[in-house]
């Protein structure tokens, strides 16, 4: 008998991300116009254990392109972490009618996904949206783009201060385990030096970065400080330069969750719709526990496990690139 889905679901999980109403958007136009009805699930996995469902049509939409944060709210959910939680968010599934569900978050909300996909069989489409661009099999997730230009924009200031004063300025950078936000934020306003989970010598750095700067007789500095690269993030950083080097004049800044706010680029609504639209295309084509990615310009289909359980490596060239550019 041929399997035909008549109603999806929609959420938002985890830590938000700008352009995640873009995909939301996306999701809903593209079911409407392929005649699959779609029910927006708020504030992700507890929403969905609490019932907190309501159809949404092409009106309801309507002007979030431009808009951060994400109309479905978001939140954590312990209690989705177990069987129990999972099987009321099945029987909300059941009693709404829905058939198939798109989930818009990170690296949990796809483990989410596939523990209640193995349990139930429900069809799910993942969408890479985070900040931290750290799912494997995607170039890009939605919501980098536009955290990656907000922090360029404050560190660009910050520097105008920096170099006003003379002072080494550590710049913390979300990114969870991963440290693209902060190597290429480093690239983009040429920093002395970015501290990063994936490169481990952090004395070496720092002494690097103070070594580039003298030789160029300079006396400010921005080093950006991936959140988890030391253990007391760029305030850690700033006691060890203050200790080694008292000469230094050193103040923290920590973005917090400025990165994440904020109306989304160009390049994260595109990639948002694209990746909403693609996330019907392939319900329709029968796809199940996938995430949709986004390779050299083209949409992929990712397997949720190897997005998940893959790790993604920064780029060796733009590590160098950090190096050299900072001489
Ligand atoms: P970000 O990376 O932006 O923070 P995320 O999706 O990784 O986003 P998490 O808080 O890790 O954010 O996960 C979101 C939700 O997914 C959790 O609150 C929880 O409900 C569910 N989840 C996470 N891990 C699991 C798991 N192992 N089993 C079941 N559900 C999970």
């Amino acid at each position: 008998m041929e399997y035909q889905i008549k109603c999806v679901g929609v959420l938002t999980s985890g830590g938000d991300s700008p352009a995640m109403n873009a995909a939301i958007r996306a999701v809903v136009r593209a079911a409407i116009s392929n005649g699959i009805r779609c029910k927006g699930i708020y504030r992700g996995y507890q929403g969905l254990i609490d019932g907190e469902v309501k159809e949404l049509t092409s009106h309801d939409v309507s002007g979030i392109i431009s808009r951060g944060g994400t109309i479905l709210k978001s939140a954590r959910c312990a209690e989705f972490r177990n069987p129990e939680g999972r099987k009321k968010a099945f029987e909300t599934l059941q009693k709404e009618g829905i058939d198939a569900l798109v989930v818009i978050g990170g690296d949990g909300t796809f483990t989410g996904a596939r523990a209640l996909a193995l349990e139930y069989n429900v069809p799910i489409i993942g969408l890479p949206g985070t900040i931290d661009n750290d799912l494997w099999g995607t170039d890009m997730t939605i919501g980098y783009d536009t955290s990656l230009n907000t922090i360029m924009d404050c560190v660009d200031k910050l520097k105008d201060t920096a170099t006003s004063h003379e002072r080494v300025f550590l710049v913390e950078v979300m990114g969870r385990d991963a440290g693209f936000l902060t190597l290429n934020a480093a690239i983009a306003v040429g920093a002395e030096a970015a501290i990063i989970p994936e490169r481990e010598a952090i004395a070496e750095q720092i002494e690097a970065a103070i070594g580039q700067g003298r030789r160029k007789s300079k006396n400010s500095a921005i080093i950006l400080v991936q959140e988890h690269a030391i253990e007391g993030g760029a305030p850690a950083v700033a006691k060890l330069l203050e200790e080694t080097h008292p000469e230094y004049n050193c103040r923290c800044t920590i973005l917090g969750h400025l990165q994440r706010g904020g109306s989304p680029t160009a390049q994260d609504r595109i990639l948002a719709s694209r990746m909403g639209i693609a996330a019907i295309q392939a319900l329709l084509e029968e796809q199940r526990s996938i995430m949709i990615g986004i390779q050299n310009d083209s949409i992929v289909y990712v397997p949720l496990a190897k997005a998940i359980n893959e790790k993604k490596d920064v780029k060796t060239d733009k590590w160098d690139a950090m190096q050299i550019l900072s001489i």
